[in-house]
C-alpha cells in the first residue's frame, strides 16, 4: 500500500512469521542422534547414537549396544545400517545421510563405505581412533569403489561432554 507506515503491523504476533515446519538441518538431526546416545548413557553403555536420513526423514535410529547385546560390533553405525537397509530393502543406501555422534571407528567407517553412504555428518573426532580422517580416513581413499562426503564437528561440544562424563563417572571410586 503505497505510503503506508509499517507501524500498523506493530500490533502483529511475531509468532505468525515463524514457518510451521522448520527446515531439516545437521544440527536437528544431529540432536536425535544425541538421543539416542543419551539413552546408551542411561544403559550403561558407551554413549555413541546413530540416526540414517533418507529424502529428509529419519528411517533408522540406534545406540551402542555392545554390553547388552555382548558384541563387540553392536557399535551404533552398525545397528543403523542394518535397520536402514531394511528400511530401504537393499544394502545400496546411496541416497542416505547417517549421523553419528563421534567419529566412526575403523569397522564401522568400513561399514559405511560397503553401504555406499552417500553423507557421514559427526559430531565429535575420535583423535585416536577415528576413522573419518583423525587416525585414518577410510571413507575417500582413492582406490575404493565408494567415498563418502564427511561432514564434522556438528554439535561437537555437546556430543564430547558426554561420553567424557560417562568416563569420568566410570573412573570414580565407587562409594
Ligand atoms: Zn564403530
Amino acid at each position: 500500500m503505497p505510503g503506508a507506515s509499517r507501524d500498523h503491523l506493530g500490533g502483529w504476533p511475531n509468532r505468525l512469521y515463524i514457518p510451521a515446519v522448520l527446515e531439516p538441518t545437521d544440527a536437528a538431526f544431529m540432536r536425535e542422534a544425541l538421543r539416542q546416545a543419551e539413552k546408551a548413557f542411561a544403559a550403561e553403555e558407551v554413549p555413541v547414537g546413530c540416526v540414517v536420513v533418507r529424502a529428509g526423514k529419519v528411517i533408522a535410529r540406534a545406540q551402542n549396544q555392545v554390553e547388552l547385546l555382548k558384541d563387540a560390533t553392536a557399535h551404533a553405525e552398525m545397528l543403523a545400517i542394518t535397520q536402514a537397509e531394511a528400511a530401504v530393502g537393499d544394502w545400496r543406501l546411496a541416497d542416505c545421510d547417517l549421523y553419528v555422534t563421534k567419529e566412526p571407528c575403523p569397522m564401522c567407517a568400513g561399514a559405511l563405505v560397503h553401504a555406499r553412504i552417500r553423507r557421514l555428518i559427526f559430531g565429535c573426532s575420535d583423535d585416536r581412533g577415528g576413522a573419518a580422517g583423525s587416525m585414518i580416513n577410510l571413507l575417500q581413499m582413492p582406490t575404493l569403489n565408494h567415498r563418502c562426503e564427511v561432514t564434522s564437528g556438528v554439535l561437537r561440544d555437546e556430543c564430547a561432554s558426554l561420553i567424557q562424563s560417562f568416563f569420568r563417572a566410570r573412573r570414580a571410586p565407587k562409594s
